[in-house]
């Protein structure tokens, strides 16, 4: 699985941060996402995925296989 970020769309909410540091970290200059690690273990994943596809308010999240 790996994860994709999409800056544009995000609004520097933080949600994912909080729910997932190891995955996620924000820049300090403006508060947008930072994407910490790409492809987490399939545990991590799956944590990350049930999480972020709830709690983005910008879905500038999202997942694909591989
Ligand atoms: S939860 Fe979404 S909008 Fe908020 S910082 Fe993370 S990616 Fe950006």
């Amino acid at each position: 699985m790996k994860v994709h970020v999409d800056r544009d769309r995000c609004i520097g909410a933080g949600l994912c941060v909080m729910s997932a540091p190891a995955i996620f970290d924000q820049r300090e200059e403006d508060g947008l996402v930072v994407l910490l690690n790409d492809s987490p273990s399939d545990a991590d994943a799956e944590h990350t995925r049930k999480l972020v596809e709830h709690i983005c308010p910008s879905k500038a999240i999202r997942f694909t296989d591989g």
